[in-house]
């Protein structure tokens, strides 16, 4: 761990401090903050959201997949997308592929859901700063060492919890992880998404599936394009001919090496260029289409996993086991986007969901930290199912709570009673084993 030569000035401190704005650290900060804990939330960008505003625009997860649908996330998940709809920025449709229900949102509007959602439950927001490193006492975090424009800076908390996707706290702190791709299976791909305009819906969606995929493997078997993936979706949005895609596949990268995600940016806008030709020459609908924008930066499915106090594995997700400390669950199918030009799906039983329990989101060897999203304690094929963004907020409510009880009882989150905490989570709205709200036909 590497000491500083002088004492770093105290730029905040809180109860509860949230690394990472996305779906995971909002909801925690909002949980912590609802709570009754003085809550900080810090983010490296300029706004709240991380993948869910700038890469993306459909929660999955909120629904399970197959004939018996039914959501199995409400709580302050729901409430977001609530709060979406009241913009009249929802659009509600059945899976291209079968990963649930979708509920498709307007990312620019959900900017402002996400960080009005967060100061009206009392969160304290530091944009434009990222975190570094941690300062550590024995085994419990003292401070975050975080960078600005101002320099070098120090955050003080009780309770942290690591949203932050790539698991920089458990990496900083000396916790136990496992790096994507060194585990037998590949790191799972990237992909740059991009939003088309000026696209004829009606004709555009009358081109199945099956012919879409068909013609991309004509357009690369003529060598006149050049398509790593040749499948992926094309939704509508709540905007009118606007439609987004997830397209573009990147592989084998180490996205916590800045130089390997230089390149990975590089190559994701130029395949997205590439396949906004292959649709407007080859594909009905797409004749004036334009390129509105990339997403921000490239989506980044996979880096560090914690090796937690519990690890999910693939067993517990395909045999839909539930759990004493449950804190949330999940329906969706392992989605594993792999160097092949397909993607590897694998279903969970019809309607069924498998629990996400408290221990998995508790590092080894850390006392006051709590893991929430993609960085959770999982196995590859686990981590594949459990990432979505319904999932995410789900665990983020749950480590929101919890840190914020363990701050207020100046007790580590693992000597919290379970049941506490899950009545608690309950009473907010969240649910697990098995619990759902609504039933609905796709
Ligand atoms: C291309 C792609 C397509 C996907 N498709 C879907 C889909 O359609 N539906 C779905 O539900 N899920 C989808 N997923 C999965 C899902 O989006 C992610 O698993 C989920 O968004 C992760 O949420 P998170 O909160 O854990 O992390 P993130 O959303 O990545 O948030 C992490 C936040 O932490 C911040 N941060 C990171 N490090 C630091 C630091 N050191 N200092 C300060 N701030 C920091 C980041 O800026 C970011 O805001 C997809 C993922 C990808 C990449």
């Amino acid at each position: 761990m590497p000491t500083y030569s002088q004492d770093l000035p105290v730029l905040a401190a809180a109860e509860v401090v949230v690394l990472g704005s996305g779906s995971a650290g909002s909801t925690a900060a909002i949980a912590a903050a609802r709570t009754g804990a003085d809550t900080l939330l810090v983010e490296r960008y300029g706004y709240l959201g991380g993948t869910s505003t700038s890469v993306l625009d459909t929660f999955y997860g909120f629904y399970t997949p197959g004939r018996d649908v039914a959501r199995v996330v409400d709580g302050i998940p729901w409430e977001i997308v609530e709060r979406l709809k009241s913009y009249d920025m929802v659009l509600e449709r059945p899976s291209s592929y079968g990963a649930g229900q979708a509920v498709t949102y307007d990312p620019t509007t959900l900017k402002v859901v996400w960080e009005q959602t967060a100061l009206s439950s009392g969160v304290r927001l530091l944009l434009h700063t990222f975190c570094v490193d941690v300062l550590m006492d024995g085994e419990r975090i003292t401070g975050l060492v975080v960078a600005s424009k101002q320099g070098l800076g120090l955050i003080k908390g009780r309770v942290f919890v690591d949203s932050s996707g790539d698991a920089d706290l458990v990496f900083r702190s000396g916790a136990p992880f496992e790096m994507a791709g060194t585990d037998g299976h590949e790191a799972q791909s990237l992909t740059t998404t991009f939003r088309l305009g000026g696209v004829n819906l009606e004709r555009a969606q009358a081109i199945k599936r099956d012919e879409l995929i068909s013609r991309m493997k004509a357009a690369n078997i003529s060598g006149d394009y050049r398509l790593p993936r040749e499948e992926g979706s094309i939704h509508a949005t709540p905007l009118p001919d606007v439609v987004v895609t997830n397209m573009t596949r990147v592989t084998n990268v180490d996205a916590t090496n800045p130089l390997e995600l230089t390149n990975a940016e590089v190559e994701g806008r130029k395949q997205a260029l590439e396949y906004t030709r292959f649709l407007r020459e080859q594909i009905p609908g797409y004749e004036g289409a334009y390129l509105l924008n990339f997403s921000t930066h490239i989506g980044i499915r996979e880096t560090r996993r914690m090796w937690g106090a519990y690890r999910l594995t693939r067993e517990d997700v395909l045999t839909t086991r539930k759990f004493d400390d449950a804190v949330a669950q999940c329906g969706a199918p392992i989605e594993d986007h792999n160097a092949s030009s397909s993607t590897r799906w694998e279903y969970v039983p019809d309607g069924d969901t498998y629990d996400i329990p408290f221990r998995a989101l508790l590092p080894q060897g850390v006392d006051n930290l709590i893991a929430a999203g993609r960085c959770l304690s999982a196995d590859h094929d686990a981590h594949a199912s459990v990432r979505s963004m319904g999932q995410c907020m789900a665990m983020g409510q749950a480590a929101g709570t919890a840190a914020a009880l363990a701050a207020q009882s100046d007790t580590a989150p693992a000597a919290l009673n379970i049941s506490d905490l899950q009545a608690r989570l309950r009473a907010d709205g969240a649910l697990f084993s098995g619990a759902t709200v609504l039933s609905t036909t796709a």
